[in-house]
């Protein structure tokens, strides 16, 4: 039995082989591209596969997905719709996007950009922000990641809301569900931060109706997916005044393009989806002990909804 691994980059394939190797030593561990005996493959090791790629190994028990979304594997229209898709977070990712979260959130409630533009021409002045409990973020997706965010928000003492289908919260955090509380939540959201995974239900999702319904002066943060953003109507909003700033992780095109406008828009932090990151090391344990379990019992906590898209 044997476990093909994919990550569209060699140098990075290898070392997960490595880390794999050592960790499932009951399994052959193989490149993708290199797979052997294509029907002993019972595991498909991914990030972002070509299309059509899954689709080659006859017998496979489950995709594994290298990070928490599943997008990159639902997107192939090749896909055996049967197969389980394991998702991947580790304790390293979750913190990591809390630092990303808390670092964003506090640069636009402290108007960093604008302190920035000052220092830039050597003016003093003095900007006095609320403190943060007067600063209303809410926090679209509640899902694993996202709460951890949100208490990390909710401990620094802002005023945070979380936006969800069916109301999950987390301590401290007023909870808004699906499409009904969706515009109570978009009133008092003064900073508006995606943590959404990508599905038909949620691409195209910040667009310029929901930004309509955002306070005058708020800003938005993306780190969930690309596709989430309807790029022509966050530039429409900025230019227009009604946002006053964005932070953005994650693009429909990455590498986003050098002559993407986003990169030189006064009022938008392009930063090139980085926002979290599983180390090799952490991901292929995390890896290593879905699979077992999956192994063992057919299935696991890690196992996300295909039907759902998350
Ligand atoms: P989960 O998959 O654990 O949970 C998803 C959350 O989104 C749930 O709260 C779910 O609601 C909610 N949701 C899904 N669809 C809808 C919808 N149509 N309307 C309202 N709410 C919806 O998410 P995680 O927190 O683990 O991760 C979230 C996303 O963050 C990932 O899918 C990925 O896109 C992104 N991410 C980005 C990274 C980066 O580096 N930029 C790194 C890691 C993740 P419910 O609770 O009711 O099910």
């Amino acid at each position: 039995m044997s476990i093909v691994v994919y990550l569209g980059d060699d140098a990075e394939t290898r070392d997960w082989i490595a880390l794999l190797e050592r960790l499932l030593p009951e399994f052959e561990i193989r490149d993708f591209d290199d797979p052997g005996d294509r029907a002993a493959v019972e595991y498909a090791v991914v990030w972002a596969p070509p299309a059509g790629g899954i689709a080659r190994f006859p017998n496979l028990k489950a995709v594994v997905s290298i990070g928490a979304g599943v997008d990159h594997v639902l997107r192939d229209p090749d896909l055996p719709r049967h197969l389980p898709i394991l998702r991947t977070t580790g304790p390293d990712m979750v913190q990591r996007l809390r630092e990303y979260v808390a670092l964003h959130v506090l640069a636009h409630h402290r108007d960093l950009a604008v302190t920035d533009a000052f220092q830039a021409r050597a003016h003093w002045q003095q900007i006095v922000t609320p403190v943060a409990g007067k600063r209303r973020v809410g926090i679209m997706g509640m899902g694993q990641i996202a709460r951890a965010c949100a208490r990390t928000l909710v401990s620094l003492g802002f005023d945070t809301a979380g936006w969800s289908r069916s109301g999950t919260s987390a301590e401290g955090v007023t909870p808004y569900a699906g499409p009904d509380g969706l515009p109570e939540f978009l009133a008092r959201s003064e900073i508006l931060v995606c943590l959404l995974p990508l599905t038909p239900e949620t691409r195209d999702i910040l667009n310029a109706a929901i930004f309509a319904r955002l306070p005058k002066g708020a800003r938005l943060i993306n780190a969930g997916r690309g596709g989430h953003l309807v790029e022509a109507d966050l530039l429409e909003a900025l230019d227009s005044g009604h946002l006053a700033g964005a932070t953005l992780d994650v693009f429909r095109t990455e590498p986003l393009p050098t002559d993407h406008p986003f990169w030189r828009h006064p009022s938008i932090r392009v930063t090139p989806h980085v926002a979290s990151y599983i180390d090799p090391a952490t991901g292929a344990s995390v890896v290593a002990a879905n699979i077992r379990s999956f192994q063992r019992t057919g299935t696991c906590e890690a196992v996300a909804d295909p039907k759902r898209g998350y």
